[in-house]
């Protein structure tokens, strides 16, 4: 044998695939011509390369334990190769592979369940304190039938003929490398090394069957949109009586008709005439706590906020609450009579302001763009 593909790997021979592709990544960022450009390392790195190649491939693995170099020309099993009688004979030969390949094993019936998403949707209110809420969940279950076996009542599963519960068949071809030796699943039994001669009628032989429930969901106060649910178990049973998945519900918040969230604060904007931002008046408003009054006090400017601490959204960790933010609108009158008209020109003659001339000032913002740099955290 030209190469120990072992020795170059530094790895013993019953080495698992673990240690070989261990011991290969920690060689191959070493010696790698990126790293090290040096021609000998180079063909080092060939080396260990070829050797990997060879060592995490089960098929190859098994040709080179044999005796044989599966990536050269002739070593694979052509003249002096296996099959010639330089190894005993041929069912030897056969045994040494299956019993490797019943190592792998026939791949198993039972396998997890898939996970599976619903969505849900709640109000301002019910993300704010929290809710229970009854779900309806479309899913796979057990068959009660066949108690997830796959087989009709009083028959079972048998162990498959073809490849005798092993899960796979191999085949000796001739190709002009010399003879190969090759694995696939088994045809008869796809694999799973049994075979199920009479499915259950109710499942069709999966295991499994869809089914209906109803699941009462713990929705946690301060969920906010896209909040994900993780109900463990909850999901898709597997096939063949495998364990279930998960079941994430996730949080769609509808939109309220007066407050706007941001985080766990809540944004709603009032509008009071000119003469009540300029005489300050109280205004009734149903927060999510109950009816409050907003105290907007004398001269009040169009853009003040009154934040009402506490009346937010409940943070989901940590406890306490976000705060209800009320962005103050003066609406200025856009239609006089005559009377209300002269009135007007009367205060503006005592407070001296009949030909103001407007005082400009850098840097004020409007409503608007403030709210959008609290949102961006600015
Ligand atoms: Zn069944
Ligand atoms: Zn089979």
């Amino acid at each position: 044998m030209a190469t120990d593909y072992y020795a170059v790997l530094g790895v013993r021979r019953d080495a698992s695939q673990d240690e070989i592709k261990k011991a290969f990544r920690r060689l191959a960022r070493e010696l790698h011509p990126d790293v090290n450009p040096d021609p000998k390392t180079q063909e080092r790195f060939k080396e260990i390369n070829a050797a990997y190649e060879v060592l995490s491939d089960p098929q190859k693995k098994q040709v080179y334990d044999l005796g044989g170099d599966p990536l050269s020309a002739n070593g694979g099993g052509g003249p002096g190769g296996f099959g010639a009688g330089g190894f005993g004979n041929f069912s030897d030969i056969m045994d040494a592979f299956f019993g490797t390949a019943s190592q792998r094993g026939p791949r198993s019936r039972t396998r997890r369940g898939q996970d599976a998403m619903i969505r849900l949707e709640i109000d301002l209110n019910e993300a704010a304190f929290g809710t229970t809420k009854d779900i309806q969940v479309d899913t796979a279950v057990v068959c009660t039938t066949c108690s997830g076996e796959g087989a009709a009542p009083g028959t079972s599963a048998q162990t498959c003929d073809m490849c005798r519960g092993r899960g796979e068949v191999s085949q000796v071809t001739r190709s002009f490398l010399g003879q190969v030796m090759t694995s696939r699943p088994c045809p008869q039994c796809q694999g799973f090394g049994t075979v199920v001669p009479t499915p259950c009628p109710e499942c069709a032989g999966d295991g499994r069957i869809r089914s209906r429930r109803t699941l009462t969901v713990k929705i946690p106060a301060g969920v906010d949109n896209g909040t994900r649910i993780q109900l463990a178990g909850e999901g898709e049973v597997g096939p063949g009586g495998g364990p279930a998945g998960d079941l994430y519900v996730e949080i769609h918040e509808l939109a309220h008709a007066v407050f706007q969230r941001r985080g766990d604060d809540l944004h709603c904007t009032v509008t009071i005439p000119m003469t009540a931002a300029a005489l300050g008046t109280k205004c009734p408003l149903e927060t999510l706590d109950g009816l409050e009054e907003i105290d907007v006090r004398p001269g009040t400017q169009s853009g003040q906020s009154i934040p009402l601490h506490g009346r937010g959204i409940t943070h989901l960790r940590g406890g306490g609450r976000g705060d209800l933010i009320v962005h103050v609108e003066v609406m200025t009158p856009s239609k006089l009579d005559p009377e209300q008209e002269r009135l007007l020109r009367e205060l503006a003659q005592l407070r001296g302001e009949e030909r103001p001339t407007g005082q400009f000032q850098p840097g004020q913002q409007g409503l608007f763009s403030r709210l959008k740099d609290a949102f961006n955290g600015r």
